[in-house]
């Protein structure tokens, strides 16, 4: 049996139709840039994370960025972030000018522990303390960071919230969406995301019209009006294909976040059947809307090798992410060294990425659990 990581081949069939009919559209009128497909795309995302704004961009990467540089972060300021997660989230701290700084996760949600942030602010000099301006929380794999303890760190310390919800759209904090709960919330659409576009895309949800105003000029390289500059912003717009491919997607999100979910308990269920729990640790379920964007496992040792045996077994697996940021050569010039943030680090040796994507059988997570039971066997 073949069980790749993930299908989009098999989603696709289901709304083929309907994607081709609204692109021919767009064909005919040679629209492509912005317009009204992105405005409506904008409309409802901001309805579906219940948020006044958001801004359709043409990555999740650039929403990180444009994020940061509406919030008038620059040189001589600094971050403060996770180690672990996709490189662009401390990426585009440093494109802006400012500096990381990481700050280690939780063991069991893989996000920022809010406790270890409070450590690090005690632990800065005056000086060092003043240039932060901003949190970047990541929901990681879908389950959103611990929100609460963090907002109030943040309004404490006078600092901005921006979320990296890149993996979690839809994903809830106490009742409330992912990218409601911070200053900015920076969403991908990028193809193996819950929300894929056919290429790359993104967009920023917002709830002061001032961020929102800055960020929509930003986003047409600080023109307003058109060719007055009064920003230097950069080319950050989404195609309207993309728009309205998201846009028809959009209808069937909570229904894909469902299977997923399922697919979550049925592994739970497989893997507990199966008695592994010595070897294995599960993802740890907190927040109340955990979307999945990956089911992650945590093994004793061995990852590779059992990733190796999943391979040649036809079963697709991923590591996310085997260097933590704090340890990226690009990164070295901030000085931490091997052993800085051990969780993160136990995380990038011992995590393992298994399909979860909607449209999995029982009977293709029966063999994956299979193989796994084997390989410790
Ligand atoms: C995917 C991702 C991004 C970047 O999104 P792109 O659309 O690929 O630029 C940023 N942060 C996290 C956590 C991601 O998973």
């Amino acid at each position: 049996m073949k069980v790749p990581l993930l299908d989009l081949k098999t989603q696709y069939k289901t709304i083929k139709d309907e994607i081709l009919k609204i692109t021919a559209e767009i064909y005919e009128s040679q629209y492509f840039i912005l317009g009204p497909h992105v405005e409506k795309l904008e409309n409802e995302i901001a309805n579906y994370c219940k948020t006044k704004y958001a801004l359709g961009v043409s990555s999740g990467t650039d929403a990180l960025l444009l994020a940061l540089m509406a919030s008038g972060i620059k040189e001589g300021d600094s971050v403060i972030t996770s180690p672990y997660t996709f490189f662009a989230t401390a990426g585009s701290i440093v494109r802006v000018g400012a500096k990381p700084v990481f700050v280690d996760i939780e063991p069991d949600t893989y996000n920022i522990s809010p406790q270890k942030i409070s450590e690090a602010l005690n632990s800065l000099k005056e000086a060092e303390r003043k240039t932060l301006k901003a949190i970047i929380p990541v929901h990681l794999y879908g389950q959103c960071a611990d929100m609460d303890p963090i907002l109030e760190i943040a309004k404490k310390n006078n600092l901005l919230v921006i979320e990296d919800a890149a993996q979690a759209i839809g994903a809830e904090y106490k009742n409330k969406r992912a990218g409601s709960l911070g200053d900015f919330g920076c969403f991908s659409f990028f193809p193996s995301k819950n929300l894929g576009a056919f290429g790359d895309g993104g967009i920023i949800t917002a709830n002061a019209s001032s961020f929102y105003e800055r960020m929509h000029i930003l986003r047409v390289h600080g023109s307003h009006p058109k060719y007055y500059h009064k920003y230097i912003g950069g080319n950050f717009r989404l195609d309207a294909l993309q728009a309205a491919i998201v846009s028809v997607k959009l209808k069937y999100l909570d229904e894909w976040t469902a299977a997923r979910q399922n697919n979550a308990k049925k592994y739970r269920t497989l893997f507990s059947n199966a008695a592994l729990s010595e070897y294995i640790i599960l993802p740890a379920e907190k927040e109340n809307r955990h979307i999945y964007n990956q089911f992650i496992i945590k093994v004793s040792g061995k990852r590779d090798e059992l990733r190796t045996h999943l391979n040649n077994a036809g079963i697709g697996s991923e590591v996310y992410y085997p260097v933590p940021l704090h340890l990226q050569q690009c990164f070295s010039y901030l000085g931490y060294k091997k052993g800085n943030m051990p969780v993160s680090e136990d995380a990038s040796a011992n995590t393992l990425a298994l399909p979860i994507y909607p449209e999995l059988t029982e009977d293709m997570q029966v063999y994956v659990v299979e193989k796994i039971k084997e390989f410790y066997r």
